[in-house]
């Protein structure tokens, strides 16, 4: 679609992934016009980049968007697939029939007068509130190490599946639940050598989404009272135990090994000097929020994240900003606690609007 004149629209929400979706569902109910602008061609956000082996961290039934219960994954209600959560939100989309514009990159967002301007692929919009919800998926993080390593590199962003990596000697690093679920989907095949920056924490085997979104709600509500910081979840552990991680981990599968101090062509050496050769490494190491189009705007910024109350940008308050940890709402990174923070938002935006 091709167009030069920008639409007029009460907001536009940036991306159709999960937090997206959420947006647009409460926006729809608190009677906003909006358009989601969206740059893939098919729905399922960064659920589509998923490899094949990715659980989520909880049964279907505490993974739901708002309105629509995800169905379960099969009759004993496990740990749905990417696939599955794929499925349902693009069933989501349809149901709820939301003005998604795909493909749609957006590449600015700019002041202009008394709205924003919103510049993408697809033509521009003019807005009167932004709501920025692009994940983090598109923005893999690799920490500088001192060396070159001769061999094949790539990040949890690229992972698609063992296949690749059949026979060769592979490091996995970092202590996370991408660093533990690929380190266990990969110890059949391939062997598996993982470096983590301290020794891997696991929470409770019975501790899933539902119970993370509760610890992350009560830790927002005591901060909030101006009671003391228990750290939340990450007071809790790093990896989330899904079933194929517990079971790599009771086989003795998943043996971690201090971070190492540099590379070598060949591959990592640690700080007494110890090295390994090595086909391959894999950085498990994070993702940072996918933010460049709203560098227009010249947002504060401390550790990559842009000053909010709640969603709202402190110093652009026709912007908010959603699902991409928690410093934009309890567990919002998630799709049940992404929910009642779109809810806050869609609701800021409509008093303002006066719908
Ligand atoms: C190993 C692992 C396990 C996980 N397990 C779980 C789990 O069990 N449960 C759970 O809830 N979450 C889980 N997550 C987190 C979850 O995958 C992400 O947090 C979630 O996909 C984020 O959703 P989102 O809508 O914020 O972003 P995304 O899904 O990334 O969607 C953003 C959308 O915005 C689009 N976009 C980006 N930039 C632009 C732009 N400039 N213009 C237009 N469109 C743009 C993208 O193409 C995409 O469609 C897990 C993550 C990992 C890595």
């Amino acid at each position: 679609m091709e167009r030069n004149v920008a639409d007029q629209v009460s907001a536009v929400v940036i991306g159709a992934g999960q937090a997206g979706l959420a947006a647009g569902f409460h926006l729809r109910r608190a009677g906003v016009d909006f358009v989601i602008l969206d740059a893939q061609t098919e729905p399922g956000g960064a659920w589509t980049r998923g490899w094949d082996s990715l659980r989520l961290f909880s049964p279907a039934r505490h993974s739901s968007l708002p309105g629509r219960p995800m169905p379960p994954f099969r009759a004993d209600d496990g740990y749905p697939t990417a696939g599955h959560v794929v499925d349902y939100l693009a069933d989501y989309e349809k149901r709820y029939d939301l003005p998604i514009i795909r493909p749609a990159r957006v590449r600015e967002v700019r002041p202009d007068g008394e709205r924003l301007r919103v510049v993408s692929d697809a033509g521009e919009w003019s807005a009167r509130f932004v709501l920025s919800a692009t994940g983090t998926w598109w923005r893999p993080f690799i920490p500088a190490v001192p060396g070159t390593f001769g061999g094949r590199q790539s990040h949890t962003a690229g992972y698609r599946g063992p296949a690749e990596f059949a026979g060769a000697r592979v490091v996995v690093v970092g202590g996370g639940n991408s660093g533990a679920q690929i380190a266990a989907d990969l110890a059949a095949s391939a062997e598996v050598l993982w470096a983590t920056r301290r020794a891997p924490r696991y929470l409770p085997d019975h501790i899933d989404g539902r119970a993370l979104f509760d610890v992350a709600t009560r830790r927002k509500q005591a901060l909030d009272k101006g009671e003391a910081d228990d750290a939340g979840v990450a007071g809790l552990g790093d990896i989330v135990a899904v079933p194929p991680v517990r079971q790599a981990r009771d086989r003795g599968l998943l043996v971690a090994r201090p971070m190492f101090a540099r590379l070598d062509d060949t591959g990592p050496v640690w700080a007494d000097g110890t090295r390994e050769a090595v086909d391959a490494i894999i950085w498990c190491t994070g993702f940072r929020p996918a933010l460049s189009h709203l560098t227009p705007l010249r947002l504060r910024t401390e550790n990559g994240h842009i000053a909010t109350v709640g969603t709202r940008a402190v110093d652009e308050p026709r912007l908010h900003l959603l699902g991409y940890g928690d410093w934009t709402g309890p567990a919002s990174a998630t799709l049940i606690g992404v929910g009642p923070t779109a809810r806050a938002a869609a609701r800021e935006v409509a008093d303002s609007l006066g719908s």
